[in-house]
């Protein structure tokens, strides 16, 4: 019996940790330039009118040394200050967002870096203004959207 329940026990762990690290989850940001010119609500809609689920959802704004550590992995790129300078200068919208294939589905949603290059219908080609401007953030993959996730939000911020 014991052996029964341990064995169960061991198939419930391995199912919840699959299904954690199978990119279930996302991290986005609304950037300074979406929040400022009154996109929020827009980019919110068509996010989950593709079927993303909001896990926990924050309007904050960084500090200098936020947005350094958040792009710490960009630090030795040209564009570093002009970023770091943009994400903390004003409000930003933080949100876990759920979906099967979550990571790579946002990336698809938002569309490429640079708004001229991105797809017809995709968040950044409606609403973002230039490659330093442009409108949201999504995590590239699953340890980054854990790594972000936890960098925004406490257990008791999620549902
Ligand atoms: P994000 O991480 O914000 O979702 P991304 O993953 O599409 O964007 P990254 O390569 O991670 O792109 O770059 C982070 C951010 O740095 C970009 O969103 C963009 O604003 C800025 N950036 C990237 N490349 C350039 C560039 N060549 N010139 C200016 N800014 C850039
Ligand atoms: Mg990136």
């Amino acid at each position: 019996m014991l052996v029964l329940f341990l064995n169960l026990k061991l198939i419930f762990v391995a199912t919840t940790i699959s299904h954690i690290m199978s990119g279930n989850t996302t991290f986005t940001m609304i950037k300074p330039d979406a929040f400022e010119a009154g996109k929020t609500g827009m980019i919110l809609q068509k996010i989950i009118e593709n079927g993303f689920r909001i896990k926990a959802l924050r309007l904050s704004h960084l500090h200098k040394e936020d947005a350094e550590a958040f792009y710490a992995v960009h630090k030795e790129r040209p564009f570093f200050n002009g970023l770091v300078k943009f994400m903390s200068s004003g409000p930003i919208v933080a949100a876990i967002l759920e979906k099967e294939n979550a990571v790579d589905d946002f990336r698809k949603l938002i569309g490429s870096t640079n708004p001229a290059e991105a797809a017809e219908g995709t968040i950044r080609k409606l609403f973002a203004e230039s490659i330093e401007r442009n409108a949201v953030h999504g995590s590239d993959s699953d340890e980054n959207a854990q790594i972000e996730s936890n960098f925004f939000f406490s257990q008791f911020d999620r549902h």
